[in-house]
């Protein structure tokens, strides 16, 4: 399946758009400043106001649509804090334009769309909440998924540390290719696996809450691998596989019950693929994004530059048991 050229632009400009508003609300929270009456909304302010501002530009660029966000425009209707004004100066602001209460509500409220839908986008506004708070990595992640499967991702990554010392990164993934936009400059990813699994790099969350860091050790040392864990917050860790920065991201269940979101992988996973990597759940099965919202048929998450994939998969069965 494609995605014409005109969706794909559309992507990329909302995404850079949301970043733009991440970023300065990120710096505010860094400077003390506050958004709104609370002190602590600074990233729920970012959270909505990015989700507004995809919800804005994809919908001027192709028409009324069907989105899956993260976030419910429910959760601003009580507005005893006064977010709803805090969002709206952020939103205005990043699209340069009068963006009123009621006009913001609707665009949040764009990503109340089905998850059972043929066609329909994916969005995390901020992935890695806790790496935002942090003034450290968080992601904006935006996929289409068409008949269960994704076919195009684009993920920003206002932060991310790039080998030649610059910060920040999207990663566009469609028709079978990733690029990478940085610096103005955009050029295509493949990923260059390493030359045998004991050289080989993890990564894993920040967050042990999210990923059990304590099997993720096992795991290595059964591999043979001795280099500490890149741990880095959100789905920056499928660009870090991307780039080589890593080669293997793995993502334990730490319990029995929790089970993914699909916008919290749907970008990431294509941006891994289409570089030529390969990315299952922890028992080797494909990601199933034809269960609605959530990655109900998987478990966890193994992303690997693919040479070594199936040893890494067989690696995490024994020690997960
Ligand atoms: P990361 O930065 O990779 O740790 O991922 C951040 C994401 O972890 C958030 O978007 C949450 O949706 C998700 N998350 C929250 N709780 C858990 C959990 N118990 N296990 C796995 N992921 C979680
Ligand atoms: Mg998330």
């Amino acid at each position: 399946m494609t995605v014409d050229q005109t969706t794909i632009d559309a992507a990329v400009a909302a995404v850079t758009a949301a970043a733009d508003l991440t970023t300065s609300a990120q710096g505010r929270l860094l400077a003390g400043d506050t958004l709104t009456k609370t002190d602590d909304s600074p990233v729920t302010v970012a959270d909505f106001g990015a989700q507004a501002v995809v919800s804005a530009v994809l919908t001027e660029a192709l028409g009324a649509l069907e989105m899956v966000g993260e976030e419910d425009a429910n959760d601003l209707v009580d507005d005893s804090s006064g977010l709803l004004d805090g969002v709206a100066g952020l939103v205005s602001a990043t699209l340069d334009r009068e963006v009123s209460a009621s006009a913001l509500l609707d665009l949040v409220a764009v990503g109340a769309g089905s998850a059972s839908a043929d066609r329909y986008w994916t969005l995390d506004p901020i992935d890695g909440t806790k790496g935002f708070l942090r003034g450290d990595q968080y992601a904006i992640a935006l996929a289409l998924i068409e008949h269960g499967e994704v076919v195009l991702g684009v993920l920003g990554c206002p932060n991310y540390p790039l080998s030649d010392g610059t910060r920040g990164a999207t990663f566009v993934a469609a028709a079978g290719e990733t690029h990478l936009v940085a610096a103005g400059e955009r050029r295509r990813v493949t990923v260059a696996p390493p030359a045998s699994l004991s050289v080989a790099r993890f990564c894993e969350s920040v967050e042990s809450g999210h990923s059990d860091q304590g099997q993720s050790a096992e795991i290595a040392a059964r591999l043979g691998i001795d280099a500490e864990p890149y741990r880095i917050d959100s789905q920056c860790k499928y660009g870090a596989i991307a780039l080589s920065d890593a080669n293997i991201y793995l993502r334990l269940p730490t319990r029995a019950d929790y089970v993914e979101k699909i916008w919290d992988h749907a970008a990431g996973k294509f941006v891994v693929e289409c570089a030529g990597g390969r990315v299952t759940d922890v028992h080797g099965a494909e990601l199933d994004f034809s269960q609605g919202a959530r990655l109900s048929g998987n478990s966890g998450v193994i992303a690997t530059s693919g040479r070594f994939h199936d040893e890494v998969v067989a690696a995490v069965g024994a020690v997960l048991g």
